[in-house]
């Protein structure tokens, strides 16, 4: 132990502690980012692989902390370690059924929502979904959770309590980032879930492994009944062969990037057949 922190004087410590500090003002950041409207949500269309019409938008959180940009995949997981989640997450279903419902004359799509799973668990969880349905008066229908996959190894039961929740509403439920955990054909089978998204990494993989875990995805979709979307389409090679494969929607830069909400209230989809 001694001889290694002579080894690397104070230059681990430093970074060490600089990173620590970092968290810090982070979280505090965060926990006025509400307050103060530094968060706002972009939209990434969801298309379908048939016509290129839009079926959805995908909600993607964004923290303009004093104009420095912090991505969620670095401030989620700090959420959610400090419990900050729930209430940030209750913020962002709200923002989403708000802004979907102006959209619902503009555009014939759903919006879709990530949860995370210490929000999905949380006993105020259903009743900040029966708010947001509420107050902004969107139709349940038009609501799809996103739900990452390693959700679902623990705590089953109550996973399943859950979802059985939100179903009873009509709002559908996507597996996120699917492939990438670890459950199982019979777990996903005791689960009614009505998407699953392959995750980016298998699309980035289409000319490789990718293609196998993707037809394999299809497969388990099929039996179980679900829809599947392909996230992160980058080129056309990939949405072509993504569609040829019988992926059913399509999201991706190639189509377009995320978007502020007034921007896609006038979004016409550029890629059509
Ligand atoms: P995710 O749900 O898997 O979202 C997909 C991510 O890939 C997004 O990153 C999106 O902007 C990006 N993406 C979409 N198409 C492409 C593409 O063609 N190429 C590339 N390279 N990237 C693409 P983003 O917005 O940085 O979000 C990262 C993650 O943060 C999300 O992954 C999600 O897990 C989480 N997240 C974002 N917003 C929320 C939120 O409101 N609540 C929760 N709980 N998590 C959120
Ligand atoms: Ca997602
Ligand atoms: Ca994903
Ligand atoms: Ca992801």
């Amino acid at each position: 132990q001694k001889a290694s922190t002579n080894r690397s004087p104070a230059l681990f410590s430093n970074e060490l502690q600089q990173k620590v500090l970092d968290t810090q003002v982070i979280l505090e950041g965060l926990q006025q980012a509400t307050e103060r409207r530094q968060l706002y949500l972009c939209y990434q269309p969801i298309v379908s692989a048939k016509d290129s019409t839009f079926c959805s938008f995908e909600a993607l959180l964004r923290w303009d902390f004093a104009g420095r940009f912090i991505g969620p995949d670095e401030f989620i997981p700090l959420a959610e370690k400090s419990g900050l989640i729930k209430e940030m997450g209750a913020w962002v279903l709200n923002r989403a059924c708000m802004d979907a419902s102006q959209w619902q004359h503009a555009h014939n799509a759903a919006v879709s929502v990530n949860v995370s799973v210490i929000q999905l668990m949380d006993d105020s969880f259903i009743r900040a979904l029966d708010n947001a349905l509420r107050s902004s008066g969107l139709s349940p229908e038009r609501l799809h959770l996103e739900i990452t996959e390693s959700v679902f190894v623990d705590n089953k039961v109550k996973i399943k309590q859950q979802l059985e929740a939100i179903q009873k509403r009509k709002v559908l439920v996507s597996i996120d980032d699917f492939g990438t955990g670890y459950s199982s054909l019979s777990q996903l089978q005791s689960l009614a879930v009505n998407q699953v998204k392959i995750d980016k990494s298998f699309v980035d993989n289409i000319e490789n492994n990718g293609e196998a875990i993707i037809r394999a995805t299809l497969f388990i979709a099929s039996e179980l009944n679900c829809k599947t979307v392909a996230e992160g389409v980058e080129t056309l090679e990939q949405a072509q062969a993504l569609k040829a494969m019988g992926v059913d929607y399509l999201q991706g830069y190639y189509f377009a990037k995320p978007m502020p909400n007034e921007q896609l209230i006038e979004w016409q989809n550029p890629v059509t057949d």
